[in-house]
């Protein structure tokens, strides 16, 4: 799907660094195509849609301008997300944010470290969000979730592919957000078989259940005022009183919560 007129007119480059991106819309490849030849001019070189499938709009020795300072010297990779980019990526993505990466290392023109980038001019893997010179002054992209993703199951799994290794299934530890749990529990809880607000409401309440908080029918999703009820009773239990026990999740509270039932905690 390539690009033009950027495809002859960028400047040719040396990759060092391969950056992911959430996109903050819910696209397929198609649609990252038309935006990037319709709407802007800040390509990236893939595209990688819910599904796994990937596109490629410019060569990856020319210049595309997702990144910055390093459009320079990276490669850039887009991906379908939520409209603010909090959900985490699908299985399906990982896969292909993996074998993409295997391909950027192996690939001779390009030789991409496979180390975590540690600075934004040292070379490897990154996501966008991880050095200022990368973005116009700070970015959220990808969000918490992704870019735990990242950490753990996407860089891991190049290396793990490259060196013909395969990681042991490691039960993934489930990430609560605390962001959106209160945002969850703020909002007026969507009735029983509506959409869910936050889905790791769930994590939580099923810690809350084991506490012997929380009847097991509640647990949800719904962070409903039967969430929140039982969530004042863990603050009580925890020694909160009056507007410190409101049920409202806070930073203390859930991360005890979350290292005795088996949860992180993002704040
Ligand atoms: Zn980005």
């Amino acid at each position: 799907m390539e690009l033009e007129p950027e495809s002859t007119n960028q400047r040719a480059i040396v990759p060092t660094t391969f950056i992911y991106h959430s996109i903050a819309a819910p696209w397929t490849v198609q649609r990252i195509y038309e935006y990037w030849r319709d709407s802007t001019n800040l390509e990236s070189h893939f595209g990688v849609g819910f599904d796994g499938s990937i596109g490629q709009f410019i060569g990856t020795q020319t210049r595309a301008d997702a990144n910055m300072y390093a459009n320079n010297y990276a490669i850039s990779l887009e991906s379908a997300s939520n409209l603010n980019h909090t959900d985490p990526w699908t299985e399906a993505q990982i896969e292909t944010l993996i074998a993409v990466g295997v391909w950027a290392h192996k690939h001779p023109a390009h030789k991409i470290p496979l180390k975590i980038a540690t600075s934004a001019t040292s070379g490897g893997f990154g996501t966008h969000r991880m050095f200022s010179a990368w973005s116009d002054g700070g970015t959220a992209c990808p969000g918490n979730a992704r870019q735990e993703q990242f950490l753990t199951r996407v860089f891991p799994g190049i290396v793990s592919r490259v060196n013909g290794t395969t990681l042991p299934p490691t039960p993934s530890t489930p990430v609560v957000d605390l962001s959106e749990l209160m945002k969850a529990a703020y909002t007026d809880p969507p009735k029983n078989g509506t959409p869910v607000s936050y889905p790791s409401a769930k994590v939580v309440e099923s810690a809350l259940n084991k506490e012997g908080l929380l009847d097991a029918s509640l647990v949800d999703g719904h962070f409903g005022t039967s969430t929140i009820g039982a969530y004042a009773a863990w603050q009580r239990r925890l020694g909160y009183h009056g507007s410190d026990a409101d049920g409202i999740p806070g930073n203390t509270s859930l991360t005890k919560l979350g290292n005795k039932y088996g949860f992180r905690v993002i704040p």
